[in-house]
C-alpha cells in the first residue's frame, strides 16, 4: 500500500494518433494496479488536442484494448466524472481558466511575434553559438489576449530544478532547460505540456506513470506547476522496453504491434497482462504466474526496475502456453475452437466428441490459438477427422526387411484392441503394452500408429486410439492389415 493518506489516483492518458502497443498497456497496466491496490481511482483520458495527428477509431481501440487485458477505469471518455469530461477536447473552459489566472498574475503572455521574426531569431542564436530560448526575445509590454496568438508562459523563475522521481530517484536539470513555452495554441487548444497539468490537478492524480521520454521536460513542467501554485504530483517513470538484442527500444518499426494483433492470434488476456507487469517490474520472489488479484496485491511501485526491461517474445510464449493448461475443458474447447481452421470442421468424420478427446493433445503442442489454425492448414490433424492418406511401405518398421513382416503384429495389435477399453489412453495402452513386451515396442507401436495417423509422426498409438474410438481403430487397423495383403 502507498503510505500516503491521500488518495491514489492514477491515469492512462494517450494521445488518440494510431493503436496501443505493448509500452503504452504496460503504462496503463501499472498506473492501474497502484490505483487498485490502494483502493484508489484510475482515470482512462484522451488527450486529444493535436487534432492533426488524430486517428478515427483510436479511442475505441484503446477501449477495446483495455477490456481485454482487464483493465477497467473507473472514470473515462465513456462516463460522466465529477471532475467533468475524460477528454481533453472538451476541457478547453477549464484551461482557458486557468490561462487567465496566469494573465492576470503576470505569468502568461500571447505571442506577438510571426513566423518569420522566430526564423529571425533562431538564425541569431545559431550565429551567436547560443541555444534559440523565447524567454531572451520576452517582450517588455504584453497585448490583450484574444484568443487568436498563442499564449505562452513567462517562467517565473530560471532557476535550477531539482525533483525525485519514485523510480529513478533524484533527478535534477539546469535552467537552460526552462524556456516560455506555449500553453495554448493560435487554434484555441492546449498544449500537451499545459493541458496535462490543468487535467491532474482537477482529477486529483497523485502519481504520474509515464515513459522515460518525459524525464527532460519536466523542468518545464516544474515551471508551470509553480506558475500556478500546484502542488505535483508524485512522478514515477516507468523502464523503456527493449527489443530482444537490447540495443533499441522497442518501436513500431521494430515490431511493436498492435496489442490487439496478440488476442488475434489467440494469446489469452491474462498471459499478456501477466507478462506486461513483469516487464519492468519484478515481485522479487521466484513467482511469476500471477492472476489479476494477485498482481493487485504483490504489485509494488518500489519495485519497478530504472533499466530498460527487455521484451522477451519467447518468455510471452511460455507464459501464455502456461495459462492455456490451467484453463478448465470448457474454456479449452471455446479456445481451440476458436482458432481450428474451417478446413478440419469440414472434414467427413469431424465431431464434437472427438474434438473433445483431442483436445489434450492438441493444446499441448501450441503455445497460441494461431499455431493451431497453422497446424491445421498445413494439414496436421487430418487424421483425426478423415481416413488417413498413405503409402503402404510406411507402416514397414525400421528393423523390418519387408513391410509384411509387420503384419502379424498388426493382426494381434487388432486382436487386443477388439477387446479393450477405449474410455481413456491409459485403457488402450493397458490392452496393447503386453504386445510390446512380446515382440518389441517399435515393432508393435510403429505400424499401430501410422495405421491410425498415416504419418510418419503424430501422436502415439494409444492416444489416437482413444480419440478415434473403438470403431474407428478397428477399421484403420483393418485398413492397414488389407493394404498390406494386397
Ligand atoms: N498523451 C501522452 C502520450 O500519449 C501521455 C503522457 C502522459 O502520460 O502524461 O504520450
Amino acid at each position: 500500500m502507498y503510505p500516503d493518506k491521500k488518495k491514489v489516483v492514477t491515469r492512462f492518458a494517450p494521445s488518440p494518433t494510431g493503436f496501443q502497443h505493448i509500452g503504452g498497456m504496460r503504462t496503463a497496466l501499472f498506473a492501474y494496479l497502484l490505483a487498485r491496490q490502494n483502493n484508489g481511482t484510475f482515470i482512462l483520458r484522451i488527450e486529444d488536442t493535436d487534432k492533426s495527428r488524430e486517428v478515427e477509431g483510436a479511442i475505441a481501440h484503446t477501449e477495446e484494448a483495455l477490456r481485454w487485458l482487464g483493465i477497467d477505469w473507473d472514470y473515462g471518455p465513456d462516463t460522466l466524472a465529477p471532475f467533468g469530461s475524460c477528454i481533453q477536447s472538451e476541457r478547453l473552459p477549464s484551461y482557458k481558466k486557468y490561462a487567465l489566472q496566469l494573465i492576470e498574475k503576470g505569468l502568461a503572455y500571447p505571442d506577438p511575434y510571426t513566423t518569420e521574426d522566430v526564423e529571425r531569431f533562431r538564425t541569431e542564436a545559431t550565429e551567436a553559438k547560443r541555444p534559440f530560448l523565447f524567454r531572451d526575445h520576452r517582450p517588455d509590454t504584453f497585448e490583450a489576449w484574444d484568443g487568436t496568438k498563442p499564449l505562452r508562459l513567462k517562467v517565473p523563475e530560471v532557476k535550477r530544478y531539482t525533483w525525485t522521481d519514485l523510480v529513478r530517484g533524484e533527478l535534477s536539470a539546469g535552467e537552460e532547460m526552462l524556456d516560455d513555452i506555449i500553453l495554448i495554441k493560435s487554434d484555441g487548444y492546449p498544449t500537451y505540456n499545459f493541458a496535462h497539468i490543468i487535467d491532474d490537478y482537477e482529477m486529483g492524480v497523485t502519481h504520474i506513470m509515464r515513459a522515460d521520454e518525459f524525464i527532460a521536460s519536466t523542468p518545464k513542467y516544474l515551471s508551470i506547476y509553480d506558475a500556478l501554485g500546484f502542488e505535483h504530483p508524485e512522478f514515477v517513470t516507468l523502464p523503456p522496453i527493449l527489443r530482444d538484442d537490447r540495443t533499441k527500444k522497442l518501436g513500431k518499426r521494430d515490431g511493436a504491434k498492435d496489442i490487439l494483433e496478440y488476442r488475434d492470434d489467440g494469446y489469452l488476456p491474462d498471459a499478456m497482462r501477466n507478462f506486461l507487469a513483469l516487464t519492468g517490474w519484478n515481485p522479487g520472489t521466484e513467482q511469476e504466474l500471477f492472476n489479476k488479484d494477485e498482481l493487485i496485491t504483490a504489485f509494488d511501485i518500489t519495485k519497478i526496475q530504472r533499466a530498460g526491461a527487455v521484451f522477451n517474445e519467447e518468455k510471452l510464449l511460455w507464459m501464455n502456453k502456461q495459462y492455456l493448461s490451467h484453463l478448465t475443458p470448457s474454456e479449452k474447447l471455446d479456445f481451440v475452437s476458436t482458432y481450428l481452421s474451417e478446413t478440419i470442421k469440414g472434414l467427413p468424420q469431424f465431431s464434437m466428441d472427438r474434438l473433445i478427446r483431442a483436445i489434450p493433445t492438441i493444446t499441448e503442442r501450441i503455445s497460441i490459438g494461431k499455431d493451431l489454425t497453422m497446424a491445421c492448414e498445413a494439414g496436421e490433424y487430418d487424421y483425426f477427422f478423415a481416413p488417413p492418406v498413405y503409402e503402404v511401405d510406411l507402416l514397414k518398421w525400421k528393423n523390418d526387411a519387408i513391410v509384411a513382416d509387420t503384419l502379424p503384429r498388426l493382426e494381434k495389435a487388432l486382436k487386443a484392441l477388439e477387446t479393450a477399453e477405449f474410455s481413456s489412453t491409459e485403457a488402450v495402452k493397458a490392452a496393447l503394452w503386453p504386445l510390446t513386451d512380446e515382440f518389441g515396442r517399435g515393432e508393435v507401436l510403429w505400424p499401430t500408429r501410422v495405421a491410425l495417423s498415416g504419418r510418419a509422426q503424430s501422436p502415439d498409438p494409444f492416444t489416437l486410439a482413444y480419440i478415434l474410438g473403438s470403431a474407428e481403430t478397428l477399421t484403420r487397423l483393418k485398413g492397414a492389415c488389407d493394404k498390406i495383403r494386397g
